[in-house]
């Protein structure tokens, strides 16, 4: 017998999401079926139990996304909420601010977005200059974000700033918990041509007034040791590493929903005397994209159980590479499955043609192909840097 490389507590999960994202499909209320996973307890599975979550790892959120993802309703702020902000409070936020924040962002009561690229910084986030300035015992914000997403829906986001002090320096940057209707947070949505339910905004911070506990962490002097506004280079890594996993995840999940869709079209669809599907033109690039799409979720798996382990290094690595494999076999996997269907993959009623946008996402963000080469070049190659 072969040692399966999922618990039976996996493949328990993955069979259980992939019967309410069945139950949902493609035409579902996102908000009811956000409600619903919550309430079922896979929204904060990754978080600490003593704040209602699963106590669980990113190993099974990434299983709870790519398996809504398969049904065709993928739940992207499971990337930002419980992933990275989650992360990020569990593991630096101070007791006050677990406790306010954990419990719901957990059942899904709560949400909150994640601010880091700016307009002039892009891919280069050591540019960014959204700076915090102190002012007695408050933060002031000022700067300009782009490309949020769910900020309109988000009671919070979590947004990358870096102190006045550094902002010629090397990045030393600091998380600030700020809330939707604080005054000076101006958000502007931006038409994007994408077919999703969560809206990308840019955003202003004009003269953002917070309170000293809205940093992640709390100061310097707090009693856990790990001051914010010094522990913000180990807090921003805790939440990127979740980020480029459950990215993979979401890139899977599609990818996966369009090569099923694309089998089944083939298997029926009779154009000479066999289904499109005996014709090996159609059958190997699908079989192809299953492949791709295997290998990612394995590079996937790896990245997650570096991270749950508490190998921040080594995750990084892994959760790159992951997000890479997962993105081009996601692209490649929608391409393929929009041809299989010839005309038909172009009709709305199919469904498959709004996702060849939405793949290009995992494709872009939240690092793009290039930068994760570049990475990966410097490194784990040990070649010159090039940026
Ligand atoms: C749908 C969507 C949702 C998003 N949600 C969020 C969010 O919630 N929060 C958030 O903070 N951000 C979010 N982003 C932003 C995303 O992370 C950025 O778009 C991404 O990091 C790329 O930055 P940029 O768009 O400025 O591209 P640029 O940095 O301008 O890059 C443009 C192109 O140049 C290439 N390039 C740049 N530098 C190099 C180099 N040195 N070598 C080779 N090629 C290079 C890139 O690979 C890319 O192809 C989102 C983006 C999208 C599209």
């Amino acid at each position: 017998m072969t040692t399966p490389v999922e618990s039976e507590e996996h493949r328990a999960l993955r069979a259980a999401v992939s019967a309410l994202g069945t139950r949902h499909g493609r035409d579902h209320d996102h908000r009811t079926l956000w409600a619903e996973a919550g309430e079922l307890g896979y929204l904060g599975v990754n978080l600490p139990e003593a704040y209602g979550g699963g106590g669980a790892g990113i190993t099974e959120l990434a299983i709870v996304l790519e398996e809504l993802g398969a049904a065709g309703c993928p739940l992207l702020m499971l990337v930002v909420s419980p992933a990275i902000c989650g992360n990020v409070i569990a593991r630096f936020g101070t007791e006050a601010q677990k406790r306010a924040w954990l419990p719901g962002l957990a059942d899904g009561t709560r949400l909150m977005a994640f601010g880091i690229t700016e307009p002039d910084a892009g891919s280069n986030s050591h540019r960014i200059t959204t700076t915090a300035r102190r002012d007695g015992g408050d933060w002031v914000l000022t700067g300009r974000k782009v490309f949020i997403s769910g900020v309109d829906i988000a009671d919070a986001t979590l947004i990358v700033a870096r102190t006045e002090d550094a902002r010629t320096g090397k990045l030393k940057p600091c998380l600030f918990i700020v809330p939707r209707d604080t005054p000076g947070f101006r958000r502007r949505p931006i038409d994007m041509d994408i077919a999703a339910h969560e809206k990308q905004f840019e955003l202003t911070l004009d003269e953002v007034r917070l309170p000293a506990e809205a940093l992640v962490g709390g100061g310097p002097s707090h009693a856990s040791g790990s001051g914010g506004e010094d522990a913000g280079l180990l807090q921003l890594f805790a939440g990127l590493n979740p980020e480029r996993i459950m990215t993979a995840a979401f890139a899977i999940g599609m990818g996966r929903y369009a090569v099923a869709r694309a089998v089944a079209y083939a298997r029926e669809r009779t154009v000479w005397q066999t289904p499109i599907g005996a014709h090996q033109a159609i059958a190997h690039p699908l079989a192809q994209a299953h492949i791709d799409l295997e290998l990612a979720r394995l590079m996937m798996q790896k990245a997650a159980r570096l991270y749950d382990a508490g190998d921040d290094l080594g995750a990084g690595e892994a959760a790159n590479m992951a997000k890479y494999a997962a993105a081009e076999a996601c692209v490649r996997a929608v391409d393929q499955a929009v041809h299989t269907l010839g005309g038909n993959g172009l009709t709305r009623e199919f469904g498959l043609a709004s996702l060849v946008t939405a793949a290009r996402v995992a494709r872009i963000a939240p690092v793009s192909r290039e930068m994760i080469l570049n990475y990966v070049s410097h490194q784990s190659l040990g070649l010159p840097k090039s940026y």
